[in-house]
């Protein structure tokens, strides 16, 4: 069977299991193209107003499937890790597709909620991945469990190589090639190896994911991943920022572990799952002294994205860190986003830190 996937919302954060899951099942997982003007259109076209701009690209992205495939995957998302939520929109989005979409094909509706799964670090997918096998009419509980395995085994691989610094889009692209990452991966090891003399430099980054003699001013660009990775909905920002030579780190290459330490050492707990992350992905990097600026891309009408801009701040502007709020939304132009973004990279050359 061909099963669609949104590359949308949280694509850049789950699909590699879904991926790996499904494709254990033999079916073949076609996965829309990127966030265009047009696609983009026509989601705003189908939602409502009041929807934020992330939901309204998920629409284009649902639609863009449309004629391509035999059934859509739509994960219900509730909880991703034990007493932690997500947005509210998350929960809602099954049903929006249904209610304004009736043209789209079957939808493979599985709930993702970590605070009902009864497997232990599975984090709600457990239960999750039974339910789509029994959708999908797939194999007995024993090739489930296999193909749960070969989902976990991919998104294990993927994380690994944001952490070894490739971004969502290329570690995505590297899974069909599992093979050639494998061996992109040794020799790289092999050649920065060689480079130190045959010192070990483990992944190259460390565990603050930066390199210590990095020469180009480091920006940290904090959002939700599909505000952070997808160029369609933030005009091309990472590639923008490399081209005026700054280092680009986005919180996928700092350790979960590490960013969540940081964020439990705050007065009170922020129950936004990816929030929580955000926050303590900063005060990681903050606490490394390795951040010359940061820049928060959110988007309009978000509420844990103004929460989650409120704290960064905060703690950025007590330590003189400079910091930057971007929000968008379909009505930005891009002319005044980016006379923004280079004004703030000129201050932060200027500042000549790091
Ligand atoms: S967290 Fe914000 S941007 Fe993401 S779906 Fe919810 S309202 Fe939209």
């Amino acid at each position: 069977m061909r099963v669609g996937y949104p590359r949308a919302l949280l694509y850049y954060h789950c699909f590699p299991f879904w991926k790996g899951f499904l494709e254990h099942f033999g079916h073949q997982v076609c996965v829309s193209g990127q966030t265009t003007k047009k696609l983009l259109e026509s989601g705003i076209e189908k939602t409502v107003g009041e929807a934020c701009l992330p939901v309204k690209i998920f629409f284009g992205h649902a639609l863009a499937l449309k004629d391509s495939v035999d059934a859509v995957f739509l994960p219900r998302l509730v909880s991703l890790e034990q007493k932690t939520y997500i947005c509210p929109k998350f929960m809602g989005l099954p049903s929006m597709i249904r209610a304004s979409l009736p043209e789209l094909p079957p939808l493979i509706e599985v709930e993702v909620d970590a605070r009902k799964d009864g497997l232990r670090g599975s984090n709600g997918l457990w239960r999750a991945a039974c339910d789509a096998a029994v959708q999908l009419g797939d194999g007995s509980a024993r090739q489930t469990k296999a193909a749960f395995h070969a989902g976990q085994s991919m998104q294990k691989e993927y994380e690994q190589m944001l952490l070894a610094g490739l971004d969502p889009n290329q570690a995505i692209a590297s899974l069909d090639c599992r093979d050639s990452w494998d061996n992109r991966e040794r020799d790289r090891q092999r050649s920065s190896g060689r480079r130190n003399g045959g010192k070990a430099e483990g992944r190259g980054t460390g565990e603050s994911g930066l390199s210590s003699n990095m020469p180009k001013p480091n920006i940290l660009l904090l959002g939700h991943p599909y505000n952070v990775h997808d160029g369609g909905f933030n005009l091309g920002l990472k590639t923008r920022l490399s081209g005026m030579h700054f280092r680009v780190t986005t919180m996928e290459s700092v350790p979960a572990r590490n960013a969540l330490y940081e964020a439990d050492k705050l007065s009170k707990a922020i129950f936004w799952s990816l929030g929580r992350r955000m926050v303590g992905t900063a005060m990681h990097l903050f606490a490394a002294e390795q951040v010359a600026g940061v820049m928060h891309l959110a988007a309009f009408g978000c509420g844990p994205d103004s929460m989650i801009g409120e704290v960064v701040e905060r703690e950025a502007r007590r330590l003189s860190i400079p910091f930057i709020s971007l929000v968008l939304d379909e009505h930005t132009g891009e002319a005044g986003f980016l006379t923004r973004v280079e004004a703030f990279g000129e201050m932060l050359t200027r500042r000549g830190r790091l």
